[in-house]
């Protein structure tokens, strides 16, 4: 019977522990070591298979602004928020990772980037129809998104590099805003 309970116990304390190692510690999404680690899996396998496969990278517009006028705590529920937003936006092969800070990246397995404009259009539309409130006041947010399809011959850093500069070019573009990749 101790033995047994003893056993239970270890085996909750490594669940844990395993939660700790891959989940982000405010979000709940996976962290970016574990999203790497899963990013270079599907690489390989999209390689092999002859597959399609984009990644999305977006940042929160102007996030600094929340922190500065609403304070920390509010900038860290809303990003708990956006996160929720994300995961519940994205399909079930779709992997979602915190960054850091306010930028999050979401992988797109078997999907070109004509598709995964699609799926990441609809993700900002979530963003900015979510209302966080503080006090009585609504706070609202969006965000710029980078996608680029992976290419052949390119490396995975080559195709994070792609979506980070299509980022940028949203943000010039004046934020709010999706842009794609097309060197
Ligand atoms: P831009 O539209 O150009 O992206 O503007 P921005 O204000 O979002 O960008 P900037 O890089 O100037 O600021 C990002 C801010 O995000 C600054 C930093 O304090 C905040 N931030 C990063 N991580 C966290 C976090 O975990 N919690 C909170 N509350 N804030 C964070
Ligand atoms: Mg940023
Ligand atoms: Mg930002």
């Amino acid at each position: 019977q101790l033995v047994r309970r003893r056993t239970d116990e270890l085996e909750q304390a490594n669940a844990r522990l395993k939660e700790l190692s891959i989940k982000d510690g405010l979000t709940g999404i996976f962290n970016r070591r574990h999203f790497e680690e899963l990013a270079q899996t599907e690489y390989q396998r999209s390689f092999r298979d002859k597959n399609w496969l984009s990644i999305a990278m977006l940042d929160v517009d102007h996030f600094k602004g929340i922190n500065d006028r609403y304070g920390h705590e509010v900038g860290d529920g809303a990003l708990i928020e956006i996160a929720r937003v994300l995961d519940a936006e994205i399909r079930e092969n779709d992997l979602c990772g915190r960054w850091g800070g306010e930028e999050f990246l979401i992988l797109l397995p078997e999907t070109g980037d004509k598709a995964a404009g699609l799926v990441m259009e609809r993700v900002r539309n979530a963003v900015e129809r979510l209302t966080i409130r503080v006090q009585d006041e609504s706070v609202y947010m969006t965000v710029s998104i980078g996608v680029a399809e992976h290419r052949k011959e390119s490396s995975y850093s080559d195709t994070i590099s792609r979506a980070d500069h299509a980022l940028l070019v949203a943000k010039r573009g004046g934020r709010n805003q999706l842009s794609t990749a097309t060197d």
